[in-house]
């Protein structure tokens, strides 16, 4: 072998913040902070300000391998966490707060994370926790001392205090590249909630991939502000390809109502966001209700579940932005596909560009993807079959932190859990999670192509579709369904609206009107508990 002459420079975290600062010094990152006015600074700033915060982890012992636990919202300080605490090759562990105390305090204890910073509005719930976690030595509130909440914990610092204390005469050290950098536990709707451990590597090889122009297509004329938090899969990238790409960046911090994500979007120019489907549908309630647009918002990323193809519509229609439909995973850090138009799609009807937006997308190079039947025999991609998706790329995981669920991978490859279609193009379609899936008569229904129909009609805010035990089918669609306020809507007539859109016998048996519907802690729809509440529902007749 003759060996290339090119340096050996691992790709690492700081390295992107360090370029942003010298690059993109004076660009913005715009937060509306927990205590609540804005906050403004740059990239030079945010760089120095990591630097002490990484002085102050390394003068409470944080060492290499160390996990440092985050219990926090899109913020300026979150964001210094992000690179301090990998700068040091110590672990980043976002923790969702949505989820329940229980998993909480599994997950720290399985993450032994050694100090939990946490925003002051979740005080209450360290308090609720903090002395159930043995391997927690430190406790730091995401403030100064004006705002210290009152905790009576001995161990108990204000970040402010923290960074005061260092001069930030720090050099970012050269750590190998595949240093473990960021621990996030997957939703865990079965099961424990299980840790995927990424490494500088991977996740720098995963924003170059992100900001693709096919992808993310983010630039330095750009205002990004990531409405999906920085706890669920590392708000997808943007923490880390925003300074890559010299973006602004706008943070909304605990304010995650309509009104106040609206007001940041106009007051700061936002271009681009992303963010799961439910808070869309939540933001077009109130525009709606008050006769608002958006003056500056070109596109919007939407993933996490599937994208109503209504939405998609909405935002095109009545707001005239670009909704681009993304998919992956916790374990694939998460990126996988992305649904943007291919130069021939162009000449094509609008109608036709429609039905290629609603699938989930390409996938960006990095990231091979393969379906396959149940003997693991792969299918061709032809856009009709469809079967397990499986995935691999240097940003897919190959394994859980220590070892949860054993080996993961078949032959090389991480299955999804999801099933698809893959057509000729390369463009991925989500059927459904393989445990959500309808099996009727030996054939299956695919649950959110019926939840897509429901959503479409005008007077549905939200549906799900269950299977439930058939005496004579095995399991027969219920469709669960909670209406728009004011509107009124009945079983037949929303039954009606399924008929020519699928075929006859994937038409739901009956329908439910909720209040509400049940979700997972990062939005999604909580189907287990949906069947567990309506899996003996009598069937009509
Ligand atoms: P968890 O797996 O813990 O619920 P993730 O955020 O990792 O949390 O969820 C990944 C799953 O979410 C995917 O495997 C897929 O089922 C679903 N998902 C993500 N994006 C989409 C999308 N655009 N369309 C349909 N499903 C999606």
């Amino acid at each position: 072998m003759l060996r290339g002459l090119m340096m050996d420079q691992p790709l690492l975290i700081a390295s992107l913040l360090e370029h942003a600062s010298e690059n993109h010094g004076d660009t913005e990152v715009v937060t509306r902070t927990i205590e609540g006015p804005i906050h403004r600074y740059t990239y030079a700033q945010c760089n120095l300000r990591a630097k002490r915060l990484a002085q102050a982890l390394q003068r409470i012992g944080i060492h290499s391998g160390d996990r440092v636990a985050t219990l926090a919202w899109n913020t300026h300080r979150h964001l210094e966490l992000y690179y301090a605490i990998s700068g040091i090759g110590a672990i980043t562990h976002t923790i969702n707060p949505r989820l329940f105390i229980e998993q909480i305090l599994y997950i720290i204890g399985h993450a032994e994370d050694r100090v939990v910073f946490f925003d002051i509005n979740l005080t209450p719930l360290v308090e609720r926790i903090a002395a159930h976690c043995p391997t927690v030595s430190h406790w730091v509130a995401m403030t100064d001392r004006d705002h210290r909440p009152a905790l009576a914990l001995a161990n108990l610092h204000c970040m402010e205090d923290l960074i005061e204390a260092e001069d930030g005469q720090l050099q970012w050290p050269a750590l190998d590249e595949y240093t473990a950098s960021g621990l996030c536990y997957t939703s865990g709707t079965t099961g424990n909630p299980k840790g995927v451990l990424y490494h500088h590597r991977s996740t720098v090889l995963h924003a170059y991939g992100s900001a693709l122009p096919d992808v993310f297509g983010v630039s330095a004329r750009d205002v990004l502000m990531p409405v999906v938090p920085m706890f669920h899969v590392n708000a997808w990238g943007s923490p880390y390809f925003a300074p890559m790409v010299g973006a602004k960046l706008v943070m909304p911090g605990a304010a995650m109502d309509p009104q106040s994500l609206y007001e940041l979007f106009e007051a700061e120019k936002v271009t681009l966001s992303a963010g799961v489907p439910t808070v869309w549908l939540n933001l077009f309630a109130w525009m709606r209700q008050h006769q608002r647009q958006f003056s500056t918002l070109r596109r919007v990323v939407v993933g996490g579940s599937a994208c109503p193809p209504a939405m998609i519509r909405e935002f095109a229609e009545t707001y005239g932005v670009d909704c681009q439909h993304a998919w992956g995973m916790t374990e694939m850090s998460p990126l996988g596909t992305y649904g943007q138009l291919k130069a021939k799609h162009l000449e094509q009807s609008g109608e036709a560009q429609f039905a290629i937006k609603q699938k989930q997308g390409r996938t960006l190079f990095g990231v091979s993807m393969k379906i396959t039947d149940d003997a693991g025999n792969t299918l061709p991609r032809d856009g009709k079959a469809f079967g397990d998706l499986l995935v691999r790329g240097p940003w897919v995981t190959r394994g859980y932190f220590k070892g949860e669920g054993g080996d993961v991978l078949r032959d090389g490859w991480f299955p999804t859990g999801d099933v698809a279609t893959i057509d000729d193009d390369g463009y991925m379609a989500i059927t459904d999670r393989s445990k959500d899936v309808i099996k009727s008569g030996g054939e299956w229904i695919s649950s959110i192509d019926l939840e897509n129909i429901a959503i479409a009609h005008p007077a549905v805010a939200e549906a799900a579709a269950i299977g439930v035990a058939h005496p004579k089918w095995d399991e027969r669609p219920l469709l669960i369904v909670v209406c728009k306020p004011g509107a009124d809507l009945d079983r037949t007539t929303l039954l009606a609206f399924f008929e020519g859109k699928v075929a006859k016998w994937w038409v739901p048996d009956d329908v439910l009107f909720v209040a509400e519907l049940p979700h997972t802690a990062t939005g999604k729809l909580l189907k287990m508990a949906l069947r567990d509440q309506y899996g003996g529902h009598a069937w009509p007749g």
